[in-house]
């Protein structure tokens, strides 16, 4: 096809944009019954052998998430750390545990990475759904009757319903007319990974600091993974060190809590903020993952929520079989299965953060008093820890 021609070629019956983790499940939870489009912007993950070397983006998977992806046949991932304990300190001597025990479970969530978890994704997508990759989306129309994307070479992808899985500064969500709130952080999350000296014993432990949130996550063979949330300028700063320089600063930083730390691979830095999209529904239209809401990585919940969006629609599309899926009633349906839970974990981090980053002395050691008395508290913590870690 030349460019430029504007010719229908293909109908769909749901068109996702965006192949990351989100996309990727979408598209294979609806793949049963339905005829799916996936549209990926870039080069598709290399399949023939999963990726060897270590990701620098790591996430913790949620048990609710995990068993999503199981449903799928894309979990245990081929190589996943597991959060047994979660250690975390306050800035001023206040300190809180969680013991997967305590909730009669052998983790509180799985650690992986991104790349691996989406070249799975994809695997499990082949001859099950029509890969569009790499494709640059050029315009997006929607009207009572269909929707369609016309691509950079002309292609015009019909769908009855178009989901915008395209990231945070999604493109689908602009051309729909969408309005997103975001207020950044003013920080990056730092993120690398490194071998350490003393076992890690599956213990994520986390420090609330002056300059921002550190956490080390536990991967398989004695690695970690760290996500450092700190202001702009320090962010430059801990990226612009030697690996070997910054893997001394982490360790510091972490009261060498593991001894001396290695480095693996290259450390990257990813801007924070919170954001929210006016609205998840638009005319045979629904946003899905960070395309509808962004969240402070303090809690490792932002893929975790994105699972939830993908879950909630397949399920919706799934009991309206024979419906149209980009029927008006049914995306409003997915827009209140999903409003609860997005705010309230955006409010929960975006809560923790302004707290820590009080600056005044009463503040502080009010923060780490209720770190202290929430720690005895069992019960209390029990119900925190059953939400937390679903
Ligand atoms: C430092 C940091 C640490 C984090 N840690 C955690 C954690 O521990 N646990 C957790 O749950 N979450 C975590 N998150 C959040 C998590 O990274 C995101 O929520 C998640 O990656 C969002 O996935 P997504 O598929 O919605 O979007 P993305 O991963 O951004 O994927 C979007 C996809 O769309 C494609 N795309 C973009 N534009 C177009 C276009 N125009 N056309 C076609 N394709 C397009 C992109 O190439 C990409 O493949 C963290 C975030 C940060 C920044």
């Amino acid at each position: 096809m030349q460019p430029g021609v504007n010719t229908v070629q293909d109908d769909f019956d749901i068109l996702i944009v965006g192949g990351g983790l989100v996309g990727a499940s979408v598209a294979l939870a609806l793949a049963k019954g339905l005829r799916v489009a996936l549209l990926e912007r870039a080069e598709p993950p290399a399949l023939a052998v999963l990726p060897q070397d270590w990701d620098a983006r790591i996430f913790a998977i949620s048990p609710g998430s995990q068993a999503f992806l199981a449903g799928l046949g894309v979990w245990p991932s081929p190589r996943a750390g597991r959060i047994r304990e979660m250690d975390v300190r306050g800035d001023a001597g206040g300190a809180i545990r969680f013991d997967a025990l305590e909730l009669g479970s052998e983790q509180l969530a799985a650690t992986v990475e991104n790349r691996l978890l989406q070249a799975t994704l994809w695997r499990a997508l082949q001859g099950k759904v029509e890969l569009i990759a790499p494709a640059l989306p050029q315009a997006f129309h929607a009207d009572e009757r269909s929707a369609s994307v016309t691509l950079a070479d002309g292609r015009v992808l019909r769908s009855k319903l178009v989901v915008a899985a395209d990231g945070a500064n999604s493109w689908l969500r602009e051309q729909a007319g969408i309005a997103f709130s975001r207020q950044s952080y003013g920080q990056q999350g730092v993120v690398g990974n490194f071998r350490c000296a003393r076992p890690h014993g599956d213990i994520a432990r986390q420090w609330f600091r002056d300059d921002g949130v550190l956490a080390w996550l536990p991967l398989p063979d004695n690695l970690i993974s760290i996500v450092w949330a700190t202001d702009d300028a320090s962010a430059a700063q801990l990226l612009a060190l030697s690996p070997a320089a910054l893997a001394s600063r982490v360790a510091a930083a972490g009261g060498r809590a593991l001894g001396d730390l290695q480095p693996l691979g290259k450390a990257a830095a990813f801007p924070l903020s919170l954001g929210r999209a006016a609205s998840i529904i638009g005319t045979r239209l629904a946003l899905v993952g960070d395309a509808a809401h962004t969240i402070h990585p303090l809690a490792g919940q932002g893929v975790n929520l994105g699972f939830g969006d993908a879950k909630a629609l397949a399920a919706l599309l799934d009991q309206a079989c024979g419906r149209d899926p980009g029927d008006a009633m049914l995306l409003q349906r997915y827009r209140r299965m999903r409003a609860e839970e997005v705010l309230l974990m955006q409010s929960v981090c975006d809560g923790l953060q302004k707290l820590f980053a009080l600056a005044d002395p009463l503040s502080g050691r009010l923060r780490n008093l209720g770190l202290n008395l929430t720690n005895q508290a069992g019960p209390l913590k029990r119900a925190m820890m059953r939400h937390a870690f679903k």
